[in-house]
């Protein structure tokens, strides 16, 4: 999962960045409300965490743009405390949530999260796929019943893929997911994390195929024995 972060402070940006790329999030981090504006209408983003007092475009004004571009990315506003009217009126505008300054970066996660699954999964926290159980919330994988254990990459294909089952995913793609501007993972990477994930998955019956020349296909849960 890809996430935006626009925010002029470096520290709180560096502080807030260093967090989610922690917990497995692709991140990227954009100065000035204009090249926030330009990333988000070349790049794809899952989510985009936005600051209202920006240089050179305001906050309102980056999403009042992203909106009537039609994009749908979820957009959580930063704000001061004492910054009440432009809270609502970045709802107004279009925003998804907010969290007040100082932030507390647990509850800025969980909002993070709450944010993706509305979007991705119609809000359930929880993703079955056959013998699989994805718990977005506690980001806890189970196997039959019993924890599977999944460092922070693999965790974020496996939830990429999930609700892709059935379709055919590229690599580009799932690279995409996994990684900003600085980070360098190569196609070599996602591969990587594909093939631990089989070793974990297959034995239960969850196939991820190979589709040579193009990507990755989670096998129907329904396809299965
Ligand atoms: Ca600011």
């Amino acid at each position: 999962m890809r996430i935006l972060i626009v925010e002029d402070d470096p520290l709180l940006a560096d502080g807030i960045s260093r967090y989610l790329k922690q917990a497995g999030y692709a991140v990227d981090w954009a100065v000035s409300g204009d090249q926030a504006d330009d990333w988000l209408a070349r790049e794809h983003y899952d989510l985009a965490i936005l600051d209202l007092g920006l240089p050179r475009m305001d906050g309102t004004e980056v999403l009042r743009k992203l909106r009537r571009r039609g994009q749908t990315v979820p957009v959580l506003i930063l704000t001061a405390r004492d910054a009440l009217e432009d809270r609502v009126r970045g709802l107004d505008l279009g925003a998804d949530d907010y969290v007040v300054k100082p932030i507390a970066l647990a509850e800025l996660e969980a909002r993070i999260r709450a944010l993706s699954r509305r979007g991705q999964y119609g809000g359930n926290p929880q993703i079955a796929h056959g013998p699989l159980l994805l718990d977005t919330t506690a980001r806890q994988a189970w196997l039959n019943g019993e924890p599977l254990d999944l460092p922070a990459r693999e965790w974020s294909v496996l939830e990429f893929l999930l609700p892709r089952a059935g379709r055919i995913v590229g690599k580009e793609q799932i690279l995409q997911s996994l990684c900003g501007w600085n980070d360098e993972i190569s196609i070599n990477a996602v591969e990587a994390y594909i093939s631990r994930l089989r070793a974990k998955l297959e034995p239960a019956g969850v196939h991820i195929r190979t589709v040579r020349g193009l990507g990755y296909l989670l096998e129907k849960a329904d396809a299965q024995p």
